[in-house]
């Protein structure tokens, strides 16, 4: 909550409302008034289907920045053909609330003509890291999300942009991307948002029956597994991903796709133990495919 002085000098202790915009032009007109106003600009792109995640990358954009945008559009480009893109949840006045509540400025709800007019010939293909984990699992995947990342930007052209830890090998893809096309914004990463029992909040969770609920615990579970038998000087990673991998299918309804120890800048699977690895996975949890990472420091 926040008072704010309106120009008809009411005092109202009610949160602003965010405007919102459908069109690039729309979009721009505003970034370009705030830019005058000498604010800068933070935006946190998202597929809708809000939740604490998304609204703790809202909460560091609006502690960095002078104005906030964030972008609702579910990329079909980023979903396989037999992925969850029209099932994927849309509940528009609850994200609308939740932006409201967070204090965002604008929201960009495009919808896909406006962002791939037909015909669309360009990709973005940052390679070796889309290929690998959840690339090899989802082909094409990154490329769609590249290509409406690099396009966002361009749309929106903040000073920040704001990425979550959870998706851990994205955040990584749309940091190289941005070094490496010379884009003239920082990324920053927020930490993963969990639920009190461990469980990362993702959009997706609403698919879960209270069973497949019970069961996705066992991402989290194997994630700390991993962590503990670092801490406490295993050094063994092979046992390790086998213990994994063990814990989530020893568990109902979880078939894993992957569990393993990668380097947090190149995501090469690790043989020995570093100063700094994360833990990965991914898995099907009933129809719905989970994944969970965890950042680990050793001592040296
Ligand atoms: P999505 O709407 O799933 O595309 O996610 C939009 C942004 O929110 C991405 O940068 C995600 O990494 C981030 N995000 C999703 N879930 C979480 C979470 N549990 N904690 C922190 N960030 C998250």
């Amino acid at each position: 909550m926040e008072t704010v002085l309106r120009s008809s000098s009411v005092i109202s202790s009610s949160p602003r409302e965010p405007t919102v915009v459908t069109t690039v032009a729309e979009l721009r007109e505003h970034v370009r008034s705030a830019r005058q106003q000498g604010k800068s600009i933070g935006l946190v792109p998202t597929m809708g289907a809000l939740h604490a995640g998304h609204v703790s990358l809202i909460e560091a954009a609006r502690r960095d920045c002078g104005y906030v945008v964030v972008t609702v559009f579910v990329n079909p480009t980023q979903f396989g053909p037999k992925e969850d893109l029209q099932k994927y949840p849309r509940p528009w006045e609850d994200d609308l609330a939740k932006c409201r509540d967070a204090g965002v400025d604008l929201i960009f709800r495009p919808d896909v003509a406006e962002v791939y007019p037909k015909p669309f010939f360009t990709v973005v293909d940052v390679t070796g890291i889309s290929e690998v984990l959840e690339g090899a699992h989802r082909p094409g995947h990154f490329q769609g999300v590249a290509t409406v990342v690099l396009k966002l930007f361009n749309m929106a052209q903040p000073d920040i942009a704001y990425f979550g830890q959870k998706d851990f090998q994205q955040q990584l893809l749309i940091r190289r991307m941005t070094k490496e096309l010379d884009l003239p914004l920082e990324i920053r990463t927020c930490p993963t948002i969990r639920e009190p029992d461990g469980l990362a909040l993702s959009s997706r969770n609403v698919y879960l029956s209270p069973e497949e609920r019970r069961s996705a615990l066992a991402l989290s579970r194997c994630l700390r597994h991993a962590e503990t038998r670092l801490k406490s000087g295993e050094k063994d990673l092979a046992a390790i991903r086998a213990e994994m991998k063990k814990i989530l299918s020893e568990t109902p309804h979880v078939v894993p796709d992957y569990a393993t120890l990668v380097d947090p800048e190149t995501i090469a699977e690790l043989s020995t133990p570093q100063r700094e690895q994360v833990a990965v996975v991914a898995a099907k949890v009933g129809t719905t495919r989970l994944i969970d990472n965890l950042p680990i420091s050793l001592p040296q």
